[in-house]
């Protein structure tokens, strides 16, 4: 044996030196990886691509409608000819991003979180955060594209290679036909189903909701659930519960069925109606109340025994810190286009862990913003499952390439290898399905200059 093959069996005995001390020891007598081998590492290295150098130039729009919402796609442009792709949340103003534009031109997109701390102040929740999330999802794009990293990657690497998701269904008053649509998921391979559960079932039925005359679902949609008077009767929520069961009698027990859009009743409505749907074991109710009221949510969360769920229109990590500090829902339930975008997401499934809260996610877009969840779920430990809602739009998939197809398979999303988000986008495409009277990613110079001090502090 010669002595080099020795003093390799010994340092590879010696397995709690770091592999960097090896390597770089053993490469250096120019025997541990062949010469070819080295070649060919480095032929990988973007040298060219200098991410140091890079500097943020443009933000321009292409505004989708029919995803089956309406989504404006955002493309920050660079020095170095690298673009980066994100998404205002959909049914939100591309002016959200826009406005940003003159906070990050000539600023370095790698800097992800330089500039999300920057830029932070001008997002709020639900949709007025979709600006703010829209842009950091872009910035992740670049920088993965710039050091040739997927983007989960770059938040810490995966916990899995497929994200499960769960898919919206077209509701049906007859709960056999509703079924039926959801069993059709089930074998499309979906294996977490969600449905529509509303008191505008039972609304018109006498003896069933209590409430002033003159108010319906309809007219309190806008009045915050505790103060529109509208409390459900016990025959109500039986009602709405046996719906559940013949539901549950097409689709069996095993598969979780969550439900969602229950009407704006009271607090004690909502207790009751989780009473009556204890039986049929249903995998969430979401947004039973409003998110911010933490402690009638933990009212509802103690009394019952199915899990609740909320958070899609939360903005950043601190108000899920507080539902879960106080265990005051089941499951929380970020979008990431509202909730802080990538590493903001991370940090909150991660504080939720802490808790012992599972996350879901909520989800409304086209691929780009998909790809940013799923980059996120991959890299999130505590994610359970993930929404999807145009399993019925043909031409989903075919606004993005450099990805393999159907991006939805079986009910799940692979988690790519290739840089940042993973995806480009196909011009054809997205042209036929622009917001009419706009251009696909149009000059936006009116967005370049914007002289304010933005300070939050003195
Ligand atoms: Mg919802």
């Amino acid at each position: 044996m010669s002595t080099t093959k020795k003093w390799h069996q010994n340092r590879f005995k010696t397995s709690r030196r770091s592999f960097l001390g090896r390597s770089v020891g053993a490469a250096a007598l120019g025997t541990f990886w062949a010469e070819e081998t080295i070649q060919a590492y480095q032929g990988n290295v973007r040298t060219a691509s200098k991410p140091s150098d890079l500097r943020i130039t443009d933000l321009r729009v292409a505004h989708v409608v029919g995803a089956p919402m309406r989504c404006p796609i955002i493309r920050i442009e660079t020095n170095q000819g690298l673009v980066g792709y994100g998404e205002v949340r959909d049914g939100a103003s591309p002016n959200y991003a826009l406005m940003l534009k003159s906070r990050i031109l000539g600023q370095n997109p790698c800097d992800v979180d330089k500039i999300f701390r920057r830029i932070k102040q001008f997002g709020f929740h639900a949709r007025q955060a979709g600006g703010v999330c829209g842009v950091e999802m872009a910035l992740w794009d670049l920088a993965g594209k710039a050091y040739g990293v997927p983007c989960y990657q770059m938040l810490g690497g995966k916990f899995r290679d497929k994200i499960r998701l769960y898919c919206d269904t077209d509701m049906s008053r007859d709960p056999k036909v509703y079924g039926e649509r959801m069993k059709a998921r089930f074998d499309h391979g979906y294996t977490w189903l969600k449905m529509d559960l509303g008191i505008g079932l039972v609304e018109n039925i006498p003896g069933c909701v209590t409430r002033p005359a003159g108010v319906t679902q309809r007219s309190a949609n806008q009045v915050q659930h505790m103060f529109t008077g509208m409390e459900l009767t016990d025959k109500g929520a039986e009602l709405m519960a046996d719906y559940v069961g013949k539901v549950r009698e097409v689709v069996g027990m095993d598969i979780p069925l969550a439900a969602d859009h229950f009407g704006h009743i009271g607090v004690n409505s909502c207790i009751k109606l989780g009473k009556a749907l204890q039986k049929y074991n249903l995998a969430w109710l979401e947004d039973m109340i409003p998110w911010m009221h933490t402690e009638l949510w933990k009212q509802i969360t103690d009394a019952i025994d199915i899990p609740t769920l909320t958070g899609e229109d939360i903005y950043l990590k601190e108000p899920f810190i507080e539902l879960c500090k106080n265990h005051a829902v089941d499951i929380i339930h970020p979008d990431l286009a509202s909730s802080g975008g990538l590493l903001e997401t991370k940090k909150i499934g991660d504080a939720a862990m802490e808790y012992g809260h599972a996350m879901a996610m909520h989800f409304a877009g086209t691929p780009v913003s998909f790809m940013a969840n799923v980059h996120c779920a991959a890299a999130t430990e505590n994610f359970l499952v993930m929404e999807f809602h145009s399993q019925d739009v043909p031409w989903w998939h075919d606004m993005v390439t450099g990805i393999k197809k159907p991006i939805v398979d079986k009910g799940f999303a692979a988690v790519p290898d290739t840089p940042g988000l993973g995806i480009e986008l196909n011009p054809d495409v997205i042209k036929q399905h622009l917001m009419p009277g706009t251009e696909y990613f149009a000059p936006t110079p009116q967005w370049d200059k914007d002289p304010v001090n933005d300070r939050l502090y003195s």
